[in-house]
């Protein structure tokens, strides 16, 4: 899963992509509202952490700006304001979710968790395909009552395979899900991953529910074993 944060205050925008990073999060940060809207404009995230004070284009402009484009991905609104009118005018401009500063993490990841469960409804608390499960929120992955270790790349991968569970997954969309920007290399990496995530999920259990979709990239399909 991915996510932009906008955010002017370096070291808050810093803090807040590692710590959603540790969760299992590709995090793109912009640096002011113009930038936010460049890279909302070139990538499909999967939600936006929004802050409302920004240099050039305020939070709200860029929220509405989003919203006018049709772009209704996820906006979890970060504001050091309070007061219901601030909320309702944050509401008003298509923000589907606010936070004011200062906050826990912990409340802003389980609000993020939330805003993204609700934008797919396809999209379920805990991820299954045959008996293989994946809970986003407790990173817990299991085969039948196995509990299986992945690490924070390998799971991200596995959950976005998921999320597209029965269809064709390229590489390039893998990697844009995945990694963010900071990460510009060959994008055969993916290889690499889905090869070790095949030895957890599926070699051990005698299963091939990953397959390779020769030219195009995989699949990941209920048990295939
Ligand atoms: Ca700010």
């Amino acid at each position: 899963m991915r996510i932009l944060v906008v955010e002017d205050e370096a070291s808050m925008a810093a803090s807040l992509a590692a710590g959603l990073r540790t969760e299992g999060f590709a995090v793109d940060i912009a640096a002011d509202g113009e930038e936010g809207l460049w890279y909302a404009a070139e990538v499909d995230y999967d939600a936006i952490v929004l802050d409302l004070m920004l240099p050039k284009v305020n939070g709200f402009v860029v929220c509405r700006t989003l919203r006018d484009r049709g772009d209704w991905t996820p906006v979890l609104m970060l504001t050091a304001k309070t007061g219901e009118l601030d909320e309702a005018e944050g509401l008003d401009t298509g923000a589907d979710d606010y936070l004011t500063k200062p906050f826990s993490f912990v409340v802003l990841v389980a609000r993020l968790r939330a805003l993204i469960r609700r934008r797919g409804d396809e999209r379920p608390t805990v991820m299954q395909a045959g008996d293989l499960t994946l809970d986003p929120a407790s990173h817990h992955v299991s085969r039948g009552d196995t509990a299986i270790e992945l690490t924070a790349r390998e799971f991200s991968i596995l959950e976005f395979l998921l999320s597209r569970a029965g269809q064709v997954c390229s590489k390039s969309e893998i990697m844009a899900h995945v990694w963010d920007f900071e990460f510009d290399g060959d994008p055969n990496i993916v290889e690499v991953y889905v090869r070790s995530l095949r030895k957890k999920i599926d070699l051990p259990f005698d299963r091939a529910s990953i397959s390779t979709v020769r030219g195009a990239g995989y699949r990941l399909e209920e048990d295939g074993g």
